[in-house]
């Protein structure tokens, strides 16, 4: 997608501090940060958001999870766990219109969210 500012980091248009890559996803920095540990997992394949997702997406997003879980061992959040967040369109505080995985940890979390 031409104007999308995750697409653009996908293809190294714009930098990006990368945690991971592979041919599937990107996983990067947020450039805000939440908490110590804040990282976003998005797919390369653009999807505006989750209620976008067909039926040929419930792997993907599956494997998009499960990488999450994987680098947020790798972040030093394996025994005291974090937050995975999927924020979805403007009700639940999308700014970015690519599906991306929040990953955050290294502190404690209150809930609910405001
Ligand atoms: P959301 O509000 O769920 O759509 O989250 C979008 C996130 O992307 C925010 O936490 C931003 O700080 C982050 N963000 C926006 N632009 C960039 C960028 N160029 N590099 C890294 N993170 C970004
Ligand atoms: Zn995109």
């Amino acid at each position: 997608m031409q104007d999308c500012i995750f697409c653009k980091i996908v293809r190294g248009e714009i930098p990006s501090r990368k945690v991971y890559e592979d041919e599937e996803f990107l996983a990067f920095h947020d450039l805000r940060p939440q908490a110590p540990v804040h990282f976003l997992v998005v797919p390369k394949k653009h999807i505006a958001n989750l209620m976008e997702l067909g039926p040929e997406d419930g792997a993907l997003v599956g494997r998009l999870v499960y990488k999450a879980q994987g680098l947020a061992k790798e972040l030093g959040c394996a025994e005291k766990g974090a937050r995975f967040v999927f924020n979805c369109k403007d009700d639940g505080g999308q700014t970015v219109d690519h599906v991306h995985l929040h990953v955050l940890g290294g502190r404690a979390l209150s809930w609910p969210p405001g």
